[in-house]
This record gives C-alpha cells, sequence and structure tokens, in this order.
C-alpha cells in the first residue's frame, strides 16, 4: 500500500493526542517526502549519520527523533537540531548530551530508556540504574537537557501477555518518575507490531516505520 494510505489508516487509529512518529530508517528521501507531503513532519532515525544526511537535504521544519542506540562520540553531529533524544541509558551519555547542547546554545529533549524486554539484548536502564541517575548530582546540575519522559521496546514475541506486562511496568515507572520531574509527559511505546496494545496501557507516543513505510532491506 502507499504510505499515504498507510498513513491515514493508521493516524485513524490512534487517538488524536497520541504522537506518531514514522521510522524512515534506511528509507529513501522520496518515501520521507510522500509522508511530509501528506503532513506528516516527524521522523524518526536509528543512526546519527543518515539522520544528518537527511535533515541537510530534507524540510527545514521536520522534527527528527533519534531513537536508536546511541555512542557518545556521535552526539556533537545532531547537537544543532535533534529534536527528541529517544534512548538515553547511561549519565555518561546524558552528560555528553548536555556539553553539546551548551555549546550549541539549546536545551535538547531526552527520553530515558528503559529495560522492560526479557531479551537482553535490548537496552536500557534497569530500576536501579534509573534512581541512581536521577538522584546524582551531576544530573541535578545538567542545564542543557530537559527529561521529557521514558521510552521502551518489549520483547519481540506473539505472546500478547506478555508486551502487556512489560508495557504496564513502564508506564508505572512513568509514573514515578512523573513525581520527579514535572516535565515528563512523554511516554514513547509501541511500534508496527504492537501500538494498539501500547496505547490502551498508556503510550503517548508511538515510533512506527514499518507499516508506514513498508518492510526494510538492510
Ligand atoms: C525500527 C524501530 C522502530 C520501528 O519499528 P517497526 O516495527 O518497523 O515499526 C521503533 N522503535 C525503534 C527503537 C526502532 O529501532
Amino acid at each position: 500500500m502507499p504510505i499515504k494510505e498507510n498513513l491515514q489508516r493508521i493516524k485513524s487509529q490512534i487517538p488524536n493526542n497520541i504522537t506518531l512518529v514514522a521510522v524512515s530508517k534506511t528509507k529513501p528521501h522520496e518515501d520521507i517526502m510522500e509522508a511530509y507531503e501528506a503532513g506528516q513532519r516527524i521522523f524518526g532515525e536509528n543512526k546519527v549519520q543518515e539522520m544528518v544526511g537527511k535533515w541537510e537535504a530534507l524540510p527545514k521544519d521536520i522534527e527528527w527523533h533519534m531513537i536508536g542506540h546511541l555512542q557518545r562520540n556521535k552526539v556533537k553531529y545532531m547537537a544543532d537540531f535533534v529534536s527528541l533524544i529517544h534512548g538515553v541509558d547511561s549519565l555518561r551519555l546524558l552528560k555528553e548530551i548536555d556539553k553539546r547542547a551548551k555549546a550549541s546554545d539549546r536545551v535538547i529533549n531526552c527520553l530515558l530508556q528503559i529495560h522492560i524486554a526479557e531479551e537482553e539484548t535490548k537496552f536500557g536502564l534497569d530500576q536501579d540504574e534509573l534512581s541512581q541517575l536521577l538522584n546524582s548530582d551531576d544530573f541535578k546540575s545538567m542545564k542543557n537537557i530537559r527529561i521529557k519522559g521514558l521510552m521502551g521496546m518489549a520483547t519481540f514475541t506473539d505472546n500478547e501477555a506478555q508486551i502487556k506486562r512489560e508495557f504496564q511496568s513502564l508506564r508505572k515507572t512513568f509514573n514515578e518518575v512523573k513525581q520527579f520531574l514535572p516535565e515528563c509527559d512523554t511516554l514513547s511505546m509501541g511500534m508496527s507490531g504492537d501500538y494498539m496494545l501500547a496505547i490502551q496501557e498508556g503510550s503517548t507516543m508511538v515510533r512506527i516505520g514499518s507499516s508506514i513505510f513498508g518492510s526494510r532491506n538492510y
């Protein structure tokens, strides 16, 4: 199905107050422009170099979200323009983002990635690491980052009960973090395979790639 119809179908399924991030990783500029012309303005990428290239070439009113695992040495390339970094999973990374945001005279919005999947391979902070980070003096002194919320990825499985449990645990953590951080209003959870379930469990932002752009060939 063409990109425009896919977008319209997804938008008709999700409530208006849910933010849709169109995940355009590996996809060419033409595909992004097709979504753009259908009204989409928020795109997600998981590789910094690729996102920089697309930012340079495409309309400047696009909001670029970095959704992938991020290496510290890549932060500087996107500090001028990235609008939300979803995958912040360490204090060291957050310090680097703060430093580069300061150099760019910006405040960069971030989500802390929480490990909710049973799979070992997924990234993210566990409960102890999260509370250590939030309680550290380093964190309290950072002026150029803003924690907007949390992000998580459920296990890749057909077991809906398990996915639901994982989303519920993230929602619970989100509610706790909100007590500390009043600017927290974003819960990024849900992808092509599980976004309706994620919304039922309290997601405010879904990251959808293949259901919009088709499957990816790496
Ligand atoms: C690729 C990716 C997505 C989108 O995945 P689809 O299954 O194609 O919708 C969402 N979130 C993250 C972190 C991703 O890397």
